[in-house]
């Protein structure tokens, strides 16, 4: 069965060194990886605000802002794995800090193999779990007790809500089409797409319990849903 886990996972890669991306894009497309490229990082706000990525690979120097301030500026809305990219190697302290929040870092020069590598164990992990320490802000998931937190309250989901909203949070800004969502939940191949619907507006309802005027479900069209987080106001 074709779910959105056999899907290639969708890599934005910013960097304004031409040789470099090209090298990086060959290697990612030759592992099965679909990659977008800009070059400057306002179109990586952009590219971020309007498709859905799994990682972002983050060059530190690029002519309109440092890569630093990219990162610090996706942290504020998304939980997406980032790889920097940087030259210098007295960077890496406040790369992989606290501080900016990357997921990891490659020094320059690199071989574009290497970078597979750091993607493939990074994608891995953040498909498993959260990465740690960077929850989403009022959501929280007890595994032990099987139950989702939101701004502290207990959501009272059923089994199947539970399994479809975890499944998103894992993975925040993921579209989820229907049939991904009803391997989640553990629900028949022949459930009707309106099933997942009628799910998704009950999660939606109870969420809004508890969140009140946060659109925490984004729908995509034709696509799917996915978990937007959102950072506490
Ligand atoms: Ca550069």
């Amino acid at each position: 069965m074709y779910t959105s886990t056999d899907m290639p996972a969708n890599i934005l890669l910013v960097e304004d060194d031409k040789p470099i991306a090209e090298n990086v894009i060959l290697a990612l497309e030759r592992d099965g990886y679909a990659c977008s490229h800009v070059q400057l990082g306002a179109s990586c706000m952009r590219s971020l605000s309007s498709n859905a990525f799994d990682l972002v690979i983050l060059d530190v120097g690029l002519p309109d802002m440092n890569g630093f301030e990219v990162c610090k500026a996706i942290r504020k809305s998304s939980n997406i794995p980032v790889i920097f990219l940087t030259a210098r190697s007295d960077e890496i302290d406040r790369v992989v800090g606290l501080e900016i929040g990357a997921d990891d870092y490659v020094l320059k020069p690199f071989s574009p193999r290497e970078l597979v590598a750091r993607v493939k164990t990074i994608l891995r992990r953040s498909q498993l779990s959260p990465p740690p320490g960077q929850s989403v802000p009022g959501i929280h998931i007890d595994e032990d007790r099987a139950c989702i937190l939101c701004n502290g309250i207990v959501l009272d989901l059923t089994r199947a809500e539970y399994f479809m909203l975890r499944a998103m949070i894992r993975v925040p800004n993921k579209i989820f089409d229907r049939e991904a969502l009803m391997d989640a939940a553990g629900l028949a191949e022949a459930s009707l797409d309106r099933v997942i619907d009628t799910h998704i507006k009950s999660l939606r309802a109870k969420l809004v319990t508890a969140a009140p005027g946060v659109e925490i479900i984004h729908t995509h069209r034709g696509m799917g849903y996915s978990f937007v987080p959102v950072s506490e106001k």
